[in-house]
């Protein structure tokens, strides 16, 4: 266990630090909030200074608040486990690679349509793919204040 670090994040526009427990903005424009990616911003002038610089259309900020440290060094050990999360958090489905599709029926298609084999790790790209899209699915269903992810969220 490493010690408790002493903020959480850095502003992306300004530096400045993010503490535990304090509150943030994110942009609602889903690719600046991939996991490696995940840009955050200590208040929303912040956030407005990194809009024209992307050229976004239509980006909002969304009001986040930051974990507490406690909360934040367990989020840290978890990650590595298999537990899924019920919340909205993309951080630990990204963490593990599972296969998230069936893997005879997309053999079985891929030889139908072209008579082609698949080879083993296919799999594991068309489920990175997969979980892209799911994440900008959940990431409209939660703008939209809903507990469940409908076929609306990938239009
Ligand atoms: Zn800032
Ligand atoms: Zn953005």
């Amino acid at each position: 266990m490493t010690n408790s670090p002493e903020y959480w994040r850095k502003c992306t526009s300004c530096k400045s630090l993010i503490g535990f427990g304090q509150k943030y903005w994110i942009c609602s424009v889903s690719t600046c909030n991939r996991v490696r990616t995940g840009l955050v911003f200590c208040k929303v002038d912040c956030f407005d200074a990194h809009v024209p610089v992307l050229n976004h259309k239509d980006a909002g900020a969304i009001e986040k608040r930051a974990p507490s440290a406690a909360e934040w060094m367990r989020e840290q050990s978890e990650s590595e486990s298999v537990r899924p999360q019920p919340s909205a958090s993309t951080a630990h489905a990204e963490t593990k690679r599972d296969i998230l599709v069936v893997v005879s029926k997309t053999k079985d298609y891929v030889r139908a349509k072209a008579g082609l084999n698949t080879s083993e790790n296919v799999m594991e790209v068309l489920s990175d793919k997969i979980r892209a899209i799911l994440d900008d699915g959940i990431r409209r269903a939660i703008q939209d204040g809903r507990k469940t992810l409908m076929d609306r969220d990938f239009k």
